[in-house]
């Protein structure tokens, strides 16, 4: 910590609740706070909140999905249970009526992905800090909490030097280890983790894979996408298979057919050192018409051109093929056509988690009471959003739980606050 003295931009009064961190799910729980009437103040790392949120506008803002519940639930795997009772609270109806609270119309895309009509985020965010703020929620923005005092107060860094405040009740929204330029770095873990908080280490999620390829396919197929594209595995003795897009990287494989896998695959390799996905490459054709269009005579054709006009294989999944069967094996057509139906990829690691989309792991949940209070902190401390170990594949599921979880923190420290229990 830097130089000591009051960062003068700390609130006077004691705040009732503070909200430390100001992604979605600590913008949601001082809404919270704030509607049930109790002071909020506020605070972020950054010089602005919702930097990631933000980031996820570039991408149209997934804010949420259409599948009915209970299948909506089951996306969060072996938390679908706990993260379904905040989905009673606030589920993807409840965030859409939000939004539109904002002004913010939503519309279900073909793939049942929930977007704002105009597919940004920044008018939804202005709305919405406009609207904290008029309600007197105070931000506090530049404020890097550091660890806690051992009588609870909350410390932290500002441009002004180091600081501190004392709450009635806190509700840390810190967001998990992806992109840490965005402000969630997961530093968290040290400070939170030293006072006792049972927390699950951050892992990459929605993430890519390295495989290893030879620099001749890296070089040429770097950030070719790969589609469509029928992924199969095994898993609980049974066949399963899900079609979708990926991108090909320098490293290995991306993209969200890679990522709706990525906790099965994590696991894998933690397990096994590696992790085998099987690819069709040619979904739209069958193995013995691949065979006997291969079997072909190829006349003067090289056996890569060749490959792609008999097989209808774009460059990259012709190199695929290449890569995997080497020049010689190319001259078996039995072969060849397996090898298209069902291409093996060997994924060995994870990307670092500054990659990744989001996190696993974080506050686990079985330490935490159905307000998501901690009884290891005092005064009482909440936690929302993706600090919390639970993972989603993309499709607006992230967003959904940290909007849920954030307000029912939120709730449950200003109750805290006033006295009341759960109404
Ligand atoms: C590129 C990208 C695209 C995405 N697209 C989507 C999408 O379309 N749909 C979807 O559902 N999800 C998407 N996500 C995931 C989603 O954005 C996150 O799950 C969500 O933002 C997490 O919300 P949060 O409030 O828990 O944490 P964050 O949004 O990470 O916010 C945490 C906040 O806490 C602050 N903070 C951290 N440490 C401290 C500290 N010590 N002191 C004070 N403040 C601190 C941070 O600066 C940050 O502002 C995307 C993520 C990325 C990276």
């Amino acid at each position: 910590m830097s130089a000591t003295g009051p960062a003068p931009s700390l609130p006077e009064t004691l705040p009732a609740v503070a909200i430390v961190g100001g992604g979605p799910a600590g913008l949601m729980a001082a809404q919270a706070a704030r509607a049930l009437g109790v002071e909020v103040d506020l605070f972020e790392a950054k010089g602005s909140v919702g930097r990631k949120f933000l980031i996820a506008g570039k991408g149209g803002l997934n804010l949420t999905h259409g599948e009915p519940r209970p299948g909506f639930d089951a996306r969060y795997g072996e938390r679908a249970g706990e993260i379904g009772r905040w989905l009673d609270r606030f589920d993807a109806d409840a965030l859409r009526e939000w939004a539109r609270g904002f002004g913010v119309e939503t519309y279900v895309g073909s793939s049942g992905r929930v977007f704002p009509m105009d597919r940004k985020a920044a008018p939804l965010l202005r709305g919405w800090v406009r609207r904290l703020r008029e309600d007197g929620v105070r931000f506090h923005v530049q404020h890097r909490c550091t660890g806690l005092d051992a009588d609870g107060g909350l410390r932290f860094d500002t441009p002004a030097g180091a600081a501190r405040t004392r709450a009635r009740a806190c509700v840390f929204a810190l967001g998990g280890g992806s992109w840490p330029q965005l402000g969630s770095d997961g530093a968290w873990t040290g400070w939170l983790g030293a006072r006792g908080l049972d927390i699950a280490p951050l892992q990459p999620a929605n993430c890519g894979f390295d495989i290893g390829w030879s620099g001749h396919f890296a070089q040429r197929h770097a950030g070719a996408p790969l589609k469509p594209v029928v992924a199969h595995w095994r898993e609980g003795g049974e066949e399963r298979s899900l079609q979708g897009e990926c991108v090909t990287t320098a490293t290995g494989i991306e993209g969200s057919l890679v990522y709706a896998l990525s906790a099965m695959l994590r696991e894998r390799i933690a397990a096994h050192g590696e992790a085998v996905l099987e690819l069709d490459l040619a979904p739209g054709r069958d193995l013995e018409r691949l065979q006997r269009d291969f079997a072909r005579p190829r006349g003067g054709r090289s056996v890569g051109e060749h490959l792609r006009r008999q097989t209808g294989l774009d460059a990259v999944k012709a190199a695929l093929v290449f890569e995997t069967l080497g020049k010689d094996g190319l001259h078996d057509a039995a072969t060849v056509a397996r090898t298209i139906k069902r291409l093996p990829l060997r994924l060995l690691r994870a990307r670092p988690i500054a990659e990744a989309i989001s996190s696993a792991g974080g506050v686990r949940l079985q330490a935490l009471d159905a307000g998501l209070r901690s009884g290891a902190l005092s005064p009482p401390a909440f936690f929302a959003g993706e600090m919390l170990d639970w993972e989603a594949p993309t499709g607006g599921y992230l967003l959904t739980a940290c909007f849920a979880s954030g307000l029912i923190a939120g709730e449950a420290a200003a109750r805290a606050v006033l006295g009341r229990a759960a109404d």
